[in-house]
Formats: C-alpha cells, structure tokens, sequence
C-alpha cells in the first residue's frame, strides 16, 4: 500500500512560476484535475527527515480557513509540496494593492477567517509560529485562509530561526518568543494582533522606520502598536489584549472569535 501522502509524480504536472520562497521556487500546476501550487524545496534550505514525518501530522489538519497540503512528492528531486492553489496570492500583497479600496466589511471578514483558522490550530495543539500577513493566501472570492503552519521548524537558515537573526520576525513575536523562544498558541495570540494591525493599516510594515533592537527596547517600556486610523476602537481594543505582557492575560483564539463574530454582527 503506498503512503497516503505521497503524490505519484506522473500525476503532477508543473506549469509556471509563481513566487518563491523560503525554500525555493513556488510554481502552479495540477494534480489530479485541481489546479495546486507546488513548493520545490530546496535541500540546503529545509531539514527533510524532519518534514517528512511532520507533513503526516500537517496532512490531518483540514479546515475550510487553512490552505491544505495535499501531499509531498518525494520521488521527484527536489522534493515537492503541493498545496491548495489560492488564486489571489499572499494578503500583505493584497492589501497593498487594494489599498483605500478595503471596506471595514471586509477587513473584518478577514480577521475573522484568520481567527476561525487559529482556533482550529489551537483545538489542535498546533502552533504557527510565524503568523503574519505574509503567510496568509487569499481565495478568488476574497477569503483569507492561513498558510505556512509549523514550517519554520524545518528551515535550516539561522539568521531565520534563531530570534537574534536578522530575518527573524521580531515585529510579530510575543515577548516570551524573543527573549526564551517559548512558542504557544499564546503566542501566535500576540501575532494575530500584529496581523489585525496590518488588515487595518492596508498592509503597511508595522514599526517601519525601526530597528528590531528599538522595537523590542519600546515593548520592554510597555509601549504597543498605535490604533489604525480606520480601526474602530471595539477592533483596537482586542488587538491591544493580544499584546498584554503575560500569555495567560491574552485571549484564545476560541474567545477572539466569539468577540469578533460579535463585532461583526453590530
Ligand atoms: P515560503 O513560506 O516558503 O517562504 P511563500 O509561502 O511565501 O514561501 O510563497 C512565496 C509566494 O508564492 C507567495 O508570496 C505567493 O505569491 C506564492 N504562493 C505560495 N503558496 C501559494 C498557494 N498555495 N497558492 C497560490 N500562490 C502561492
């Protein structure tokens, strides 16, 4: 009986670029008459032993709000993801493009996904790790659904993964993660604040003009994030809860849909 995970390279076909990333090139293509987007990962970059164990646990995760992995096709050099095929792209990208033509509607709606995601990843004990815009896809009808869980513990970069490396995402870790790389569900709590931020700023880079050394020097001091001007304060307030210093004074994301979902109703 073959792996359930494994993808039969015959049935993959490989169409054109569309990005590239962490591990190496991101292309389109098909997989059993469903357009997929494939990662070609590159063997320097990821710790593959590693992963191929993982991906059985990742393939189990299946939620309508996460970009699903389909399967992982060894038998092929490089090794191949396939993924979900999400028409719009990444949601920073999105909000940039769009920008000034965002309804607050929308802006909700895709907090809102992003929450329903999460809180599937915490009912099962799984972290991210690295939620931000950037590793959220967006869908042909405007849905946002989250990408990228787990995958930074299979990069083999240190200037990635170690919180003193300069591509580090300092900006959008909890302070526990900075200073003892204690990572939770509380945790990616904290970069979902960060997320709802660059929603409501249209995709603007959060502390832009600021050094990861100042960022962290200005949280020390108990400074946050500032309200984006179309955030209404009900939105500001939950952002500023993810940030509270202590993880168990931040709310689930459980809790932060229900107090979304809420809010959208009014
Ligand atoms: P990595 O996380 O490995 O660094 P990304 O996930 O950021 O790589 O992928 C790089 C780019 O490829 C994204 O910005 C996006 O434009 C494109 N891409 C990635 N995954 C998909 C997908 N499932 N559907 C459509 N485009 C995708």
């Amino acid at each position: 009986l073959k792996d359930q995970w494994e993808i039969d390279p015959e049935e993959l076909i490989l169409g054109q670029e569309i990005g590239s990333g962490q591990f190496g090139l991101v292309l389109e293509g098909k997989w059993k008459d469903r357009k997929v987007a494939v990662k070609m990962v590159r063997e320097e970059c990821m710790s593959d032993e590693d992963f191929k164990e993982e991906a059985k646990v990742m393939m189990r995760l299946s939620h309508s709000k996460l970009v699903q992995l389909y399967g992982v096709c060894t038998q092929r050099s490089p090794t191949c993801l396939v993924f979900e095929y999400m028409e719009s792209g990444c949601l920073s990208e999105y909000l940039r493009e769009k920008k000034g033509n965002l309804s607050l509607d929308l802006m909700m709606g895709m907090c809102l996904d992003v929450s329903e995601g999460m809180a599937y990843l915490e009912s099962s004990n799984f972290i991210h790790r690295d939620l931000a815009a950037r590793n959220c896809l967006v869908s042909k009808n405007n849905e946002v659904k989250v990408s990228d869980f787990g995958m930074t513990r299979f990069v083999l970069d240190d200037q990635y993964t170690s919180s003193q490396g300069s591509k580090f995402p300092v900006k959008w870790s909890a302070p526990e993660v900075i200073k003892y790389s204690k990572f939770s569900s509380k945790s990616d709590v904290w970069s979902f604040g960060v997320l709802m931020w660059e929603i409501y700023n249209e995709g603007r880079l959060p502390y832009e003009n600021r050094s990861n050394t100042e960022v962290v020097e200005s949280l020390n001091a108990g400074l946050r994030l500032l309200k984006p001007r179309l955030a209404p304060d009900s939105v500001y307030l939950l952002m500023e809860w993810c940030w509270k210093e202590k993880p168990e004074d931040r709310p689930s994301f459980a809790l932060l849909l229900h107090e979304l979902a809420a809010l959208s109703d009014l």
